[in-house]
């Protein structure tokens, strides 16, 4: 049996980051990941939002930065948004996984990939993962949308779900290699959107439904080949995976159990963004393990019941969209402007997180 003092259940976004505050503030942390190596088998479209950017570096060589958006209604007519100093950057997202893998592995937190979570009991005070493979003081469940650790600790599971699909062409021509261009369309994208953006050596098409309908991907692609030039474009990856929307979920930890970025549901339920929240409480989470594992003081799942967000209007927001905006309004309303500004909002208000 292997002691340490914290184990990490996935290796994501948020474990990564947690994985790496830990070993940096010199706690021992075990991270156990399933896939067999770091950027394999990614689902995420990967657009990190420019604060994200501001709090976390990125190497520059794996990411393009997306400063417009074109909104498109289901009529197909479209508005323009831009906002001053705001930007998105899409990113070469197994890329970015293998630089965060690297960076907690040179902070000195052992990484292992193709090594899952199958099991953790409480023994005492501390909890046996795997069989008694690990030891530890903490367990972090950082295993994605559908948390084997929240089952087996019997706490919050999400329930509301987007699913989404997209794929990533080599050759594909948009007319504005700077905009983000996104598609009201409640048939193919209900509950959500779709879109068409330039990432770094490929344009990524993606759609993403409300569950339990399941986003068609060629019949997107089939509705952009008028607006595109697909003549040259060539699939060379494919891409999808379930977007957690219920907001965060009840409880998010037991005892040194502690839920992180999906599997707590802090994805936003409005712009389904993830990525940001993800790090983020994932650094916050391994500094506060760390700063109650060296000083003691207010149990690290206290703060984050101060600080995790809830999601309460944008949840609210959601259930209005779903219910209260068929094609034929979206389309009427697209050029208005209440409409333009509340779309301004949703994509360019700068979210500061606790
Ligand atoms: C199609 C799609 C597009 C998206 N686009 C964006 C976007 O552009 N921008 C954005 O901000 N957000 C986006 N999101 C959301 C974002 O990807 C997530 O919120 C983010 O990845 C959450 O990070 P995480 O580390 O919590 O979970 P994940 O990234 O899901 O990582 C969880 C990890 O746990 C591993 N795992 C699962 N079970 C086990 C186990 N039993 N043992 C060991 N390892 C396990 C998984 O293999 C995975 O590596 C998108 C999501 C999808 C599905």
């Amino acid at each position: 049996m292997a002691l340490t003092e914290v184990v990490i259940a996935g290796g994501g976004f948020a474990g990564l980051a947690c994985a790496k505050a830990l070993a940096t503030a010199g706690i021992p942390v075990v991270l156990l990941e399933r896939k067999k190596a770091a950027g394999v088998g990614m689902h995420t479209t990967g657009i990190i939002v420019g604060e994200c950017a501001g709090e976390f570096s990125v190497p520059e060589h794996l990411t393009r930065k997306v400063t417009d958006v074109k909104l498109f209604a289901p009529n197909l007519k479209a508005v323009e948004l831009h906002a001053k100093d705001y930007f998105f950057l899409t990113t070469d997202t197994p890329g970015l996984m293998r630089h965060l893998s690297d960076e907690a592995t040179r902070a000195g937190a052992v990484v292992l990939y193709d090594t899952a979570y199958e099991s953790g009991v409480q023994s005492g005070e501390r909890i046996n993962v795997n069989n008694g493979s690990f030891s530890c003081k903490f367990l972090i469940g950082a295993d994605g949308p559908r948390s084997k650790v929240a089952d087996h600790f019997e706490l919050g599971q999400n329930t509301k779900f987007l699913l989404g699909a997209e794929a990533e062409y080599e050759g594909l021509e948009l007319g504005d290699n700077n905009a983000f261009y996104c598609f009201l369309d409640q048939k193919l994208a209900f509950g959500y959107l779709g879109w068409v953006i330039p990432s770094v050596g490929v344009t990524q098409v993606g759609i993403a439904q409300r569950m339990p309908r399941r986003p068609d991907i060629d019949a997107f692609v089939a509705r952009m080949k008028p607006l595109f030039d697909f003549s040259n474009a060539k699939v060379v990856a494919r891409r999808g995976g379930l977007i957690p929307v219920g907001g965060l979920v009840r409880p998010f930890a037991r005892d040194n159990v502690i839920l992180l970025g999906d599997s707590a549901g802090i994805v936003s339920p409005l712009t389904a963004g993830g990525i940001h929240t993800a790090l983020h409480y994932g650094k916050t989470l391994g500094e506060t393990i760390a700063h109650y594992l060296h000083n003691g003081g207010q149990h690290p799942s206290l703060l984050l019941e101060k600080i995790y967000p809830r999601f309460y209007l944008k949840q609210g927001l959601r259930v209005v969209y779903e219910r209260c905006a068929p094609d034929w309004l979206l389309s009427a309303a697209l050029t208005n402007p209440i409409f333009k500004t509340a779309a301004s909002t949703v994509f360019f208000k700068k979210k500061k997180l606790k």
